[in-house]
């Protein structure tokens, strides 16, 4: 410990550094890490939920899905 350590004591820094949002880049808030707020973090939700995030493979089954109706 130094004297140099007493001084930056009293200025209270984060541990960490916010990280932007992943959806919409806006600083993340502690409540919804890493997102922004709940919104944020359903919409990343929905898209993972969705499949957007995987490889589209079968792209025969959701042309034959829509004939169907
Ligand atoms: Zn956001």
């Amino acid at each position: 410990m130094t004297d140099e350590d007493k001084k930056t004591g009293s200025n209270v820094a984060p541990l960490r550094a916010p990280r932007p949002c992943p959806e919409c880049t806006r600083p993340s808030h502690r409540e919804h890490y890493p997102f922004c707020s709940d919104r944020c973090r359903n919409v990343d939700l929905n898209r993972w939920l969705s499949g957007s995030y995987a490889i589209p493979v079968a792209d025969d089954e959701s042309k034959a899905a829509d004939d169907d109706r």
